[in-house]
């Protein structure tokens, strides 16, 4: 076998857009995928004039969708998803009462519109130890009339970053709003990346702006991504101010208000160098807890890993020189480069490459977005990038009881400050490195290949298993 072999997959071209989307949490896959896949079943339920005859839906959940579901919220999800919600449109603070007035009266309202009997606890079933062959993340949704009778059954797979594949469209992995597209530079590995470059002597993220034009105009990109910085600011600037236990049970303490408060004594100028890991690891707590709690965050490239991105943004607005909003564009565009290769040569699903391909994507998109910021060449960006992965490879998701909060919230702190240092360990070079990105991109997929599953958001192993709970199944 040769060290580098060929992507995985054939799919099509991702939009920033895509890559950073504004939903809720605690996860992408859990709880964004789930309730993009509820709603899409709905929808085509009324396309396809079934909803007058509709009488019960069921939902049954497989793979690790039903091992950690419950702790991620995929419940929940698909009652929103299927009353017509959008992970990028509902609003947080409605959740919980909406959902607690779904369990008492036992209806539930299909896209706003069409009222039918639904019991949580008995129509949604987390089917533990069944698995679909395509990928664990899996759902069936099926309808009925009021004769009990079939009239819709479909296959939805979570595949990771909140993208949804549905059964029939497993070889196309079509995804919506972009499924006809040609780009002008497509790539699916970062060397044909890097020779689009050379040929054109376009930076990264440049090719990521052609490319994106595509889909819209330069002032409707710029515009756009500055909304998703704005929507991680104001992320961490919630979690910095909210205080108290976070859901699910375990009794996990939110700490960054109180780390805030701390690094605010003096004004917020540092006074030991060290403070600046202590401001780091605030932002990233600031937007996990957020995440743990279900409230609004950026798929960055998953929930799971949320904290990753905006905290090192917010290490270049605070600690960087001349911090600018064109550097916040160059630095999107160019993560967009790098998550775009996972997706394409490995996955962003922790049930497929356990937490590599969540925190250790995130950190390696970051790592080459700040290099690219901070002046690096292509080739430094591809180091930095590569560096971020290579120091995470191996990395298990256990999380305990199945809750997004240990190790996960502490987790993006780590992902944040290794995205730092490998870009500064890259710009310190000359972009000249041993092992490629692709490189690392295939052993990390291969490394997820191999790991069992338990390490792989099943939560039966490493942490989940050796810390006991006591959380009372409801
Ligand atoms: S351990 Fe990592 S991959 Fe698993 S749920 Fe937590 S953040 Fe996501």
């Amino acid at each position: 076998m040769s060290i580098i072999d060929s992507p995985k997959k054939t799919s099509q071209p991702v939009s920033v857009f895509q890559l950073f989307s504004i939903g809720i949490g605690p996860s992408s896959s859990h709880t964004v995928g789930p309730m993009r896949a509820a709603r899409m079943f709905a929808e085509d339920l009324e396309t396809d004039g079934k909803l007058d005859s509709l009488d019960s839906i069921q939902v049954e959940l497989y793979g690790s969708l039903a091992m950690t579901g419950k702790g991620h919220a995929t419940d929940i999800a698909l009652l929103l998803g299927l009353e017509g919600e959008r992970p990028e449109g509902i609003d947080p603070s409605i959740v919980e009462g909406r959902v607690e007035q779904i369990h008492k009266e036992r209806i539930l309202n299909i896209l706003g519109k069409c009222p039918i009997n639904f019991s949580p606890l008995e129509d949604i079933l987390f089917s533990k130890g069944k698995r679909l062959p395509f990928h664990s993340n899996a759902m069936k949704c099926k309808a009925f009339d009021v004769d009990k009778k079939e009239i819709s059954s479909k296959i939805y797979y979570s595949v990771g970053g909140g993208f949804v594949v549905e059964h029939e469209n497993i070889f196309a992995e079509a995804v919506p709003s972009s499924d006809t597209v040609s780009v002008p530079y497509p790539f699916r590995t970062c060397e044909e990346l890097l020779v689009h470059c050379r040929r054109t002597g376009l930076k990264i993220y440049e090719v990521v702006l052609e490319n994106e034009k595509v889909w819209r105009s330069v002032e409707e990109i710029n515009t756009g991504i500055l909304k998703i910085w704005q929507v991680m600011k104001d992320c961490v600037e919630r979690g910095c101010q909210q205080e108290g236990i976070l859901p699910g049970g375990l009794e996990v303490r939110r700490r960054a208000a109180e780390m805030y408060r701390t690094l605010m004594q003096h004004g917020g100028e540092i006074k030991d160098p060290s403070e600046v890991f202590d401001w780091v690891s605030l932002y990233a707590l600031a937007v996990n807890e957020e995440n743990a709690a279900g409230g609004r965050v950026v798929t960055a490239p998953t929930n799971g890993a949320s904290g990753v991105i905006p905290s090192v943004l917010h290490y270049y607005q605070k600690f960087c020189k001349n911090p600018s909003d064109e550097g916040v564009i160059q630095f999107f565009l160019t993560a967009c480069a790098i998550g775009v290769l996972y997706k394409e040569g490995a996955s962003l699903s922790a049930a497929e490459m356990g937490c590599q391909g969540e925190v250790g994507v995130a950190c390696s998109m970051a790592a080459g977005g700040l290099a690219a910021i901070l002046g690096g060449t292509n080739e430094q960006i591809e180091n930095a990038a590569e560096i971020g992965m290579e120091h995470n490879l191996g990395l298990t998701c256990d999380p305990i009881a199945g809750l997004v909060q240990i190790p996960c919230i502490e987790r993006n702190t780590m992902g944040a400050i290794k995205a730092i240092n490998a870009a500064r360990l890259a710009l310190k070079g000359d972009g000249i490195h041993r092992v490629s990105l692709d490189q690392v991109i295939v052993a990390m997929r291969h490394t997820g290949e191999d790991m069992k599953s338990i390490y792989k958001e099943t939560s039966e192993g490493g942490l989940a298993l050796h810390v006991p709970v006591n959380i009372p199944e409801c």
